[in-house]
């Protein structure tokens, strides 16, 4: 069976009710491709809102959360919560949360682990830094992360989507070319034929991240590795819908 394309947005820290319901509401206008899986990565604090008022067809995620059930953590919540409010999904190791909030590969498996465990799904997001990827480094960086997350999904590969976002890309304006893109999502599917095994690389959906427009999503999404899109900035606008829709 092909890997279903998987369209995620991720508002980030942007948003009031006003505009939650106009997004939410060109959501619902659409049309869109029901074949194509849409999740919402939303506020913490606006999750159980949205949650009621988005049509089911639409997931949607926590854009953060921590390792344990619950316990003295100020300012966290768990996953437990998220189930508990109806929310099924979760993005974990963005990179904002990797550099601003200085989360590492060891903390970010922890998250993943404890997620699947407790029944979310998961995107998890990996990419290389400008730095990096001009020292000839973006293999490295890009294995070396997933490497962190093997044993932390063990057999729950069913409940990831990996997100390959260059660091560089997000939020920049700067999109990855799509032979760009290309390259680093086939070697990290050879690499996780090797690594994982041959059926979870062939079957786990790899998500390109990093200045997703309607203007550039539908060369993207030709390619063969491209599985879908984490889509930041553009996911606030109406154009999200035509980035869904971008292998109609
Ligand atoms: C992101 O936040 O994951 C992202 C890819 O942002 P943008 O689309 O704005 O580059």
């Amino acid at each position: 069976m092909g890997r279903k394309f998987v369209v995620g947005g991720n508002w980030k820290m942007n948003g009031d009710k006003n505009q939650i319901n106009e997004i939410v509401n060109n959501l619902k206008k659409g049309p869109l491709d029901e074949n194509v899986e849409v999740i919402i990565g939303v506020p913490a604090i606006y999750l159980a809102y949205v949650k009621s008022i988005v049509p089911d067809s639409i997931a949607v995620a926590a854009q953060n959360c921590w390792k344990v059930p619950k316990g003295a953590f100020t300012g966290e919540i768990s996953p437990a919560m998220l189930k508990d409010v109806g929310i099924n999904w979760v993005i974990l190791g963005h990179s904002e949360r990797r550099s601003i909030f200085g989360e590492k590969d060891e903390l970010v498996a922890e998250k993943v682990a404890h997620a699947l465990e407790s029944g979310l799904k998961v995107i998890a997001c990996i990419g290389e830094t400008l730095e990096e990827r001009e020292a000839g480094k973006t293999e490295e960086v890009v294995f070396r992360q997933t490497k962190a997350l093997l044993s932390a999904i063990g057999d729950k590969w069913a409940n990831v989507v990996l997100a390959y976002e260059p660091v560089w890309a997000i939020g920049t304006g700067k999109t990855a070319s799509p032979q760009q893109a290309q390259e680093v999502h086939s070697s990290l599917r050879n690499w996780l034929s090797t690594n994982a095994s041959p059926d979870v690389a062939n079957a786990v959906r790899i998500q390109y991240g990093g200045s997703v427009t309607a203007a550039n999503a539908k060369e993207l999404a030709a390619c063969s590795d491209i599985d879908g899109f984490l889509v930041g900035g553009a996911s606030l606008k109406p154009e999200f819908v035509d980035i869904i829709n971008a292998t109609k």
